[in-house]
């Protein structure tokens, strides 16, 4: 299927900070997106204001992919910086075993957050050559300098250097340079490429000399590598604009002359007290450390996605309450359709309010991804077509309709399946060897409706009881079907 023949409907347009403006989207290769969206350095586990951003990534490739798009999304994974290197020596480990502890979290993270699989995770040591050859390409253009064993980039010989995060270079002293890999709008310099070991230092022996790579060069040639070298889509959170952003498309351009990525989108902040979460500000809470106080992983994703990405979202504990309680009216909501048993026919008005509901759904998040407005549609449908319900308007023929708009929000927003505890399982957390399946859960409901049947209900509130202690809730409806959902 290609983009073209299912987005004929909608324009997806998304703000490009490149350009300053909302624009319409069209990939260079017609029913195909690449993607480059940059992972997390790997030297602790990543906290939530991370996951804002991958959340906001994941959410952007399952839209293209609904859509019709055929996604090619590279994330890198930087196990080689500043940080790493201090830690892992400080452990007496190697970089790669230090790492190796955070990927494995980092990937059970997403999986608890139901975040799809890149295409590519790329980890930028296996990439050292890659590095290394792109360092080449742009001493052999001009581009460098090597002072004491380390190679700089020249910002002066980049004219168009500054135009993604409108930084002004006019009047910088040529030359100037900086070693650290992040640092302020305010200390723009060369920055480094390629660093010289200090003494004790993991290093790797190559063509440009010993040392390691500088954290920018390691996505340009990642992206180029895996992508090529114009890809559509370049994103991440806001405060990689600059440098990291700035100075990627430095050197890939440079190298290349052709464009680097032709939309850049930037998330907004995960605030905590309206200060960014940070490491450094040690205002940061982990999924595990949520998870273990009884947050559900789908209460955090659906946080997460709720808030448009260019809004900043400010996290506290009853955001997440309200979160777990919208993913429970939507639960109930499909459980209803499923179990409840309606009238025979069909409903003109129930069908009218699927497909507006579903043309808000999609207007939103063709909207740059206005995923409140997408929401706001869901909950209106859901709210309508309860009242339907109770009103006894709503026909068994509209179920498919209504359920089928339920799985459209689902394919995007992915927390409807009652997985919580599993998934807290598969991490260790909250007595996950005693979850019990789904399976279990229907057989021991059938249990207590037999029982209920044949008048035991000394067996079937044993069977309730014993539910309970596993975390499932019961919910007899008047039509004498049974719902259930996990505490
Ligand atoms: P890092 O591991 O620091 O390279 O960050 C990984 C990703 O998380 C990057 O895209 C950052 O921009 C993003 N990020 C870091 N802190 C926050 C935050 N508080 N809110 C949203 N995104 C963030
Ligand atoms: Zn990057």
């Amino acid at each position: 299927m290609s983009g073209e023949n299912t987005t004929t409907k909608t324009t997806v347009r998304f703000h490009n900070t490149l350009s300053g403006e909302t624009e319409t989207f069209v990939p260079l290769k017609s029913g195909v997106v690449s993607m480059y969206t940059c992972g997390p350095t790997v030297y602790d586990f990543a906290h939530i204001g991370n996951f804002r951003t991958f959340v906001f990534q994941d959410v952007l490739r399952r839209y293209l992919k609904s859509k019709g798009y055929r996604v090619i999304q590279v994330m890198n994974l930087t196990d080689v910086d500043d940080r790493i290197i201090q830690k892992s020596a400080a452990a007496g480990v190697s970089i790669r075993e230090y790492t190796d502890k955070y990927i494995q979290a980092f990937l059970d993270d997403r999986r608890a957050l139901n975040l799809e699989l890149p295409e590519y995770l790329a980890r930028a040591t296996d990439h050292i050559d890659d590095m290394v050859k792109l360092i080449q390409r742009l001493t052999e253009k001009g581009f460098t300098y090597t002072s004491e064993g380390s190679t700089y980039y020249r910002i002066a010989k980049f004219p168009e250097y500054g135009k993604l995060s409108k930084i002004d270079v006019a009047g910088m002293q040529d030359g100037a340079r900086v070693d650290n890999d992040r640092y302020e709008k305010d200390s723009a310099r060369d920055f480094a490429l390629w660093k010289a070991p200090k003494t004790g230092e993991h290093f790797w022996e190559t063509p440009i000399g010993p040392g390691r790579p500088g954290w920018h060069i390691e996505c340009a040639a990642m992206a180029l590598k895996f992508l090529g070298e114009t890809l559509d889509i370049h994103s991440g959170g806001v405060d990689l604009t600059f440098p990291h952003h700035e100075n990627e498309i430095a050197e890939s351009e440079a190298a290349t002359g052709k464009p680097f990525a032709r939309y850049w989108l930037h998330a907004e902040f995960l605030l905590v007290d309206h200060e960014k979460m940070s490491k450094s500000m040690g205002n940061f809470a982990t999924l595990r450390e949520l998870f273990s106080h009884g947050t559900k992983p789908s209460s955090i994703r659906f946080l997460l996605a709720s808030v448009p990405y260019r809004r900043q979202l400010n996290f506290t504990p009853e955001s997440l309450l309200g979160a777990a309680s919208s993913v429970e009216r939507l639960r109930n909501f499909v459980s209803r359709l499923r179990t409840e048993k309606f009238e025979e026919g069909s409903s003109a008005a129930v069908a009218e309010r699927v497909e507006k509901s579903m043309q808000e759904f999609d207007s939103g998040l063709a909207d740059d991804l206005n995923t409140a407005q997408a929401l706001a549609a869901i909950f209106d449908l859901v709210r309508e077509a309860n009242i339907a319900m109770d009103r006894g308007e709503f026909r068994q023929g509209d179920v498919a309709a209504v359920l089928g708009a339920m799985e459209k929000f689902d394919e995007i927003f992915a927390v409807l399946q009652d997985d919580d505890a599993e998934k807290l399982g598969a991490l260790g957390i909250g007595g996950g060897s005693a979850a019990v399946s789904d399976a279990e859960v229907e057989a021991l409901v059938a249990e207590r409706q037999a029982a209920r049947k044949r008048r035991d209900f000394v067996a079937s509130d044993r069977l309730r009881d014993e539910l309970a202690a596993r975390g499932i809730v019961l919910e007899d409806s008047r039509d004498g079907t049974v719902r259930w959902k996990r505490k």
